[in-house]
Parts: C-alpha cells; structure tokens; sequence
C-alpha cells in the first residue's frame, strides 16, 4: 500500500522534483500539478499510475478527465503507432483524418453542423468566445461561478474554490487587462435569474453564454433540466450564442455529450481533454452558418494553429471516438460503477453521521462536506474545505489517487472494475472514520 512520497521513502522521485525545480518555475508545467510532494509518475497502465519509487495507484484523477478509456489504451495507442508511419506535419492542405474525425463529430455531437480542430480545451473556448463576439458584434460574455473554461483572459475568473475570492472581481492571473476582466459577467449555476439581470444590467452587449454543462471544476454540480433549457430560451431571445464547453462532460458522459443527455442544443460546443484519451487534441463545433466565420477565403474569424488537426491527435481522437461508438457498454459500465461509489459513499457517511453530500454523474463523483443540496457555487460557500482536502490526500496517501484540493473531482474510467470500486470504498471508510 502506498505512503505519500517522501524524502526517505522516495529518492527517484525526489531527485526528479529537485532537478525541476531547479530549470522550471515551481516545478510542474501547469500551476496545480504540485500537490504538496515529490509526485513523478514513470509507467501508466489501465486504472494504475506508478510512481518514480515504484509504488502503484489507482487512478482517479485521470490527468484531470483527459483519460477517458483508461491510460494507454491498446486501441488508442495502436492508432497513433500507425499514424507515425504516415505524414508527420505539412502545414498545408488538409488530411483524410482530419476529414474524418470532423465526420464523426457531426454525426454523433447533436448540435455539430461543422467543426474546427484545436490542440486544447483552451484554445477552442478562445476561438469559440472570439466567434461568437464576431457573430453578434457585441463585447460582453457571461460565464459561471465555478466554471473553469481555460488559461485565457477571457475566462480566467470566479472559478477557484476559496470562498474568499467568489464572486470578486478576481482574475486568477496578473497580467490581465482590467477590459478582460470587465468583459466577462459571472452568474450562478442552477439560477436562471441571475442570468436575467446580467442580461437586464447590459442590454445588447452580452455575446454569449459559456458554461460547463455540469460544472465539473468544482466537483459537480447537477444542472436543472428547467436552468439549461432556461438558458436557451434566454440566449435565443437576447440575440446570443449559448456555448456549452464540454471539454469534461463530452464523450465522458455520453457520446453526444451532454447535451444529448439534457436534450438541449447549444449553438456551439467546445472539446478537450478524453475526447483523444489523454493526447493533445480539443475542438469547436457548431452550426454552420456560425462556423463558416472561421472559413479562411470567406469569413472574417481568424483561426490559426500549427498543430491544429495534427495527425497524431486526430488519430488519437479518432480511435477514441470511434470506439465508444462501437462499444455503447462502456456507459453502461461506467455509469452504474459511478453508482456504486456514489451509493457506497453515502452509506459510509451516513453510518459515520458526517454532514456531507455524494454528487456526480456517469463515473464522475466527488464529496461535498456540507448539507446539501448542492445546485450552485453558492451552496459550496458552505464546503468544509479542510475535510475535502483531508479525504483526498487521505486517499492518494493509502494508493488511490484523488487530487488533493478542494471541490475536484474523480473520474471512473473504462478500466475500473467493480473490485477497484469496493477496494476505494473500503480505504474510504477507513479514511472517513478519521475525518468523523
Ligand atoms: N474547459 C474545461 C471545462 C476544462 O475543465 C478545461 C481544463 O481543465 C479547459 C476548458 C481547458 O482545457 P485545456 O487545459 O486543455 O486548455
């Protein structure tokens, strides 16, 4: 069973962390990989991670979603191995991958007419947000507390879990140009008149709406069927785009997204992360009037990227795609794994009388320590922060890896099985009884 890496137990992983620091600021490439140890991870398989010192974990932090099937899955890896023997990159033209992996995103996303390739999650919400100011020549957008759609500027805002920077007026970053800031409009989830006087407030200036359709950022907050189709109607009204950024929710909760499972049809969709299970690929997809903008001889949207529908990530993204298509189980399977846990949970802190709330959808669950219920990021103000940090760095300590700060999530992946559900929930009990 795995102890946190430590300077006694962990020399390899040490010795990577140390030299790191030293050439890269804080030592990890992006600011919330350093979770408080010597974390360096040699060898993926399935559900399992194992560390620089030869411990193994049980994945659930799935590099924050982008492992959907499981890490290196055969069929995924397969894929990219036969792309290496085709073109590499040419910067013109375009490929029959590309042709085909945008042939697929319309057939199986609801509201894809056309689609545009991007390496990130980031970059597409970028393009989208651009797109839809273009569109309707208006400055404003309205995103969600809580919702994290990206690094930019545009969104960088209102989606950390501390209570004392919500709802401020908080870019996450220097740098930012205050019109950045202004530019964006928060909202809460789960209230559509919140939305209402954003859009009373700045009459004929709001461009769009984004939002994580679940916003799983902070953990997982469960949308009304009544709040999204609100939000439709709404946007349809006020001249706006409704951009659903389904960079965790798509092919995770359904091959549709989730949009398939609201039954609601936003204007555009942006992709990410499991979408090319766990390698460098994300996408736009909307209607094709609003797309054709991005067209490079007519439209007036500019839309540019070196490695943008590079082989490697279409092939990864395909083979993906393609085989949630052909196996519609893998629902079946992660959902009612999701289930367990979710029910398992429940019971454990029912039985330890702990005050919280089991939220998720499919095989995304998280623990909220508070007394539900949870619809919006208001009802996390009231999130006991300490206890969800304790029971996930309780957990990652005893060999599951759950990311160790408040409101993240957990995923189940196509490689969990029901005897690794039990197995969590068993080391839950004994972690939450420390916590009761
Ligand atoms: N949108 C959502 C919902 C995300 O969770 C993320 C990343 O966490 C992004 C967009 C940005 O994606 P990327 O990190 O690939 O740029």
């Amino acid at each position: 069973m795995p102890t946190p890496p430590s300077s006694t137990d962990s020399p390899r992983g040490l010795a990577i962390a140390e030299a790191a620091a030293a050439v890269i600021p804080g030592g990890v490439n992006s600011s919330t990989r350093f979770i408080g140890a010597p974390y360096s991870f040699v060898a993926a398989d399935g559900a399992y991670l194992t560390d620089a010192d030869g411990r193994r974990y049980l994945d659930y932090h799935a590099a924050f979603g982008a492992i959907l099937l499981g890490h290196n899955a055969p069929v995924v890896n397969d894929a990219i191995r036969a792309a290496l023997d085709g073109v590499d990159l040419t910067g013109i033209g375009v490929t029959e991958a590309e042709v085909r992996l945008a042939q697929r995103i319309v057939e199986v996303i609801p509201s894809a007419e056309s689609m545009i390739a991007t390496m990130s999650g980031s970059e597409a919400t970028a393009q989208a947000i651009r797109l839809a100011r273009a569109v309707t020549d208006r400055d404003l957008i309205i995103k969600f507390q809580g919702g994290f759609h990206g690094w930019h500027d545009a969104v960088a805002r209102n989606v950390i879990s501390a209570p004392d920077r919500a709802y401020g007026r908080d870019p996450l970053s220097k740098g930012i140009l205050d019109q950045a800031v202004d530019a964006t409009l928060i909202a809460e989830f789960n209230d559509l008149e919140s939305v209402e006087a954003l859009f009373d407030a700045h009459r004929d200036r709001i461009a769009a709406v984004i939002l994580e359709p679940i916003p799983h950022n902070v953990g997982a907050l469960v949308p009304t069927t009544e709040f999204v189709e609100g939000l439709r109607k709404l946007t349809e009204q006020q001249g706006s785009l409704l951009i659903f950024d389904e960079v965790i929710t798509g092919f995770r909760h359904a091959l549709g997204g989730y949009q398939q499972v609201i039954g609601v049809t936003p204007d555009l969709t942006t992709f990410g992360k499991g979408m090319a299970n766990g390698f460098p690929a994300g996408g736009v997809a909307g209607r094709r009037e609003l797309m054709e903008h991005f067209n490079g001889r007519t439209g007036d949207v500019l839309m540019a990227g070196t490695f943008n529908g590079n082989p490697l990530g279409c092939a990864a993204a395909l083979a993906t795609i393609d085989y949630l298509a052909g196996h519609p189980e893998f629902y079946t399977r992660t959902h009612a794994l999701g289930e367990r846990m979710r029910t398992g949970l429940r019971g454990i802190l029912a039985y330890l009388d702990i005050e919280a709330t089991v939220v998720g959808f499919g095989g995304v669950f998280a623990v909220y320590f508070l007394a539900g219920p949870a619809l919006g990021y208001r009802d996390l103000m009231r999130n006991d922060d300490a206890a969800y940090v304790a029971f996930h760095r309780g957990m990652t300590d005893r060999g599951f890896l759950m990311l160790p700060m408040s409101l993240k999530r957990n995923h189940i992946s196509g490689s969990h099985t029901e005897e690794e559900v039990d197995r969590t929930l068993e080391a839950a009990r004994d972690v939450l009884a420390t916590l009761a």
